[in-house]
């Protein structure tokens, strides 16, 4: 978690957003937000206090009667206007993500694209929300569904995706009807408060998106609070389970996505240059901090010498420099700690049995937080390398002589975010989506991140929870079903009948 600081002079503060304003923090206590290409401090963020997430939960808790009641046509048209505003502005929101993230402006503009693509999905709202109706169930008797708003829901987000992720969340649960408190990640959380200028702006009513900031203190008072009626978390799976035992614990609904070591298969078959630009895509892009990174290299029989020659050639290629400059194409990572704890699976490879190809901790650019690609080979199970989520620009590559070892890794492994196979061979790749125990799988797609209108979310330590997120899933995770069944009877034909109800 970023350090608590001592407020220093000068540096741009980051409130809380709470019933439709910014609202100064209380706590005294505040983290640290750095741009990390300069290595140096830009701005503070305000840790919230349990009173202040309770002003948050009250504001949304108030806002909720009325927001409910707008019609499904309204709702859906404000939805199009948050999407207009969004897509008209998202060059202003990626710019925010580059300087307190990282990431290239080219791949921000991505993050806001793909979830964008989530409230064009909620525009769809109406559809989204139709029931079912069975007439004439019984004499007389109609029976139908509907599904209704939760009340106040919250979202707990990383730092990776600070904009995405956020609206994989707040807007199919506005679109239901909901209300919602946001516990951005503090590393990077000015988009956050970017959003819901923006919301109120397009005309979402004050209260019914509201941001706090902060650490565990913060979380720790959404999981308790008796009016927070769902938890979704998206963050590391030591986290995402601390979060789903609490909530749930607490009678709450929780969704809570984990981390990710997503294994990357290559068949003796597959096209040897494809499979090598989509690992390097995969591995180094967002300086491989992307929770459907690909991690790991797996190359099957004589695949491995051409692939780590294709992959070798391809890294001193990668453009590592300020996310600003157009020129660049991989940025630094969040924070110096983070940087140096990547490096130390470069640092510790050797020691562990494997070897080092390409050594990113050469030649790094300027004083910021970077770390060039590298590469390890020979990289086995038990290894801290191979077992260990990285969440930096490394890439592993283990070789093995067979498909069926190739697919034991995969499934072995304690998490089941995303994998691909890349082959020719069409039954083989269909033999793997059926054998593979892994939430979102690529075939010749090394990323396999689902489109809007389908759900997003692992499997096993990716995942903590029935439902995915987005998508039909997320539409179901923000309602629960009501089941009606009706008769308007013609009154002449009542009479008393102590039987338990049977269909006639
Ligand atoms: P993180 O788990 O450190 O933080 C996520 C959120 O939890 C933040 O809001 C943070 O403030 C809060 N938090 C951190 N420590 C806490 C604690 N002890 N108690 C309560 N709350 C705490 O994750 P991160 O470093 O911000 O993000 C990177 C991780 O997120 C990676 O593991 C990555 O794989 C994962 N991730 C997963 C997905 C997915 O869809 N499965 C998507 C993006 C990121």
């Amino acid at each position: 978690m970023t350090e608590t600081i001592e407020a220093p002079a000068g540096l741009k503060p980051v409130h809380h957003w709470i019933g439709g304003r910014s609202v100064t923090g209380s706590s005294g206590r505040t983290g640290a937000i750095y741009n990390p290409a300069t290595g140096r401090q830009t701005k503070e963020v305000d840790f919230a206090t349990p009173e202040e997430v309770d002003a948050a939960v009250q504001a949304a808790k108030a806002a909720f009667p009325a927001w409910r009641e707008i019609s499904i046509a309204k709702r859906a048209e404000l939805f199009f206007r948050i999407r207009e505003l969004l897509h008209d502005r998202r060059e202003d929101v990626a710019r925010i993500l580059t300087a307190e993230h990282g990431k290239v402006l080219s791949d921000a503009i991505g993050e806001v694209t793909r979830g964008l693509e989530v409230i064009e999905f909620c525009c769809g709202l109406p559809t989204l929300l139709k029931s079912e109706y069975s007439e004439q169930v019984s004499t007389g008797i109609d029976v139908y569904s509907i599904r209704q708003p939760l009340g106040v829901v919250a979202g707990i987000t990383p730092f990776n995706f600070p904009a995405m992720v956020p609206m994989w969340m707040w807007a199919p649960a506005l679109a239901c009807g909901n209300t919602f408190v946001l516990k951005p990640s503090e590393k990077d959380p000015s988009a956050s408060m970017w959003t819901a200028e923006l919301l109120k702006e397009a005309g979402v009513p004050d209260g019914v998106f509201n941001v706090v900031h902060g650490d565990k203190v913060a979380v720790d008072a959404v999981l308790e609070h008796p009016d927070i009626a769902a938890v979704s978390f998206v963050g590391s799976t030591p986290i995402a389970r601390y979060v789903y035992e609490t909530a749930t614990s607490r009678g709450k609904r929780c969704q809570a996505l984990g981390g990710a070591k997503n294994h990357m298969i290559v068949l003796p078959d597959a096209d040897i240059d494809m499979a090598a630009d989509a690992a390097v895509s995969a591995a180094y892009g967002s300086a491989g901090e992307r929770c459907m990174a690909i991690s790991q290299v797996v190359a099957v029989g004589h695949a491995a010498e051409p692939l780590i020659e294709a992959i070798k050639a391809r890294i001193p290629m990668v453009k590592v420099g300020d996310g600003l400059d157009p020129d660049s194409e991989m940025g630094p990572l969040i924070t110096e700690a983070h940087r140096d704890r990547v490096a130390s699976y470069v640092e510790n490879a050797p020691a562990e049995g494997a070897k080092v190809l390409v050594d990113g901790r050469e030649g790094a650019p300027g004083d910021g937080f970077f770390l060039k690609p590298s590469l390890l080979d020979d990289v086995k199970p038990g290894m801290r390398a191979y077992e260990d989520e990285i969440f930096g620009p490394v890439l592993g590559v283990t070789r093995v002589d067979t498909y069926d070892e190739a697919v034991k890794l995969v499934n072995d492994n304690p998490y089941g975010n995303g994998t691909a196979i890349f082959t020719r061979d069409g039954g083989v790749a269909r033999q793997f989506q059926f054998d593979v125990e892994v939430g979102m799988v690529g075939i010749n797609v090394p990323i396999p991140v689902p489109v809007a209108y389908y759900s997003f979310g692992g499997w096993k330590a990716s995942l903590f929870g029935d439902r995915h997120i987005y998508g039909p899933e997320g539409i179901d995770f923000y309602t629960r079903g009501k089941v009606v069944t009706s008769r308007w009877p013609d009154p002449a034909t009542s009479k008393v009948d102590l039987g338990f109800p049977q269909t006639r």
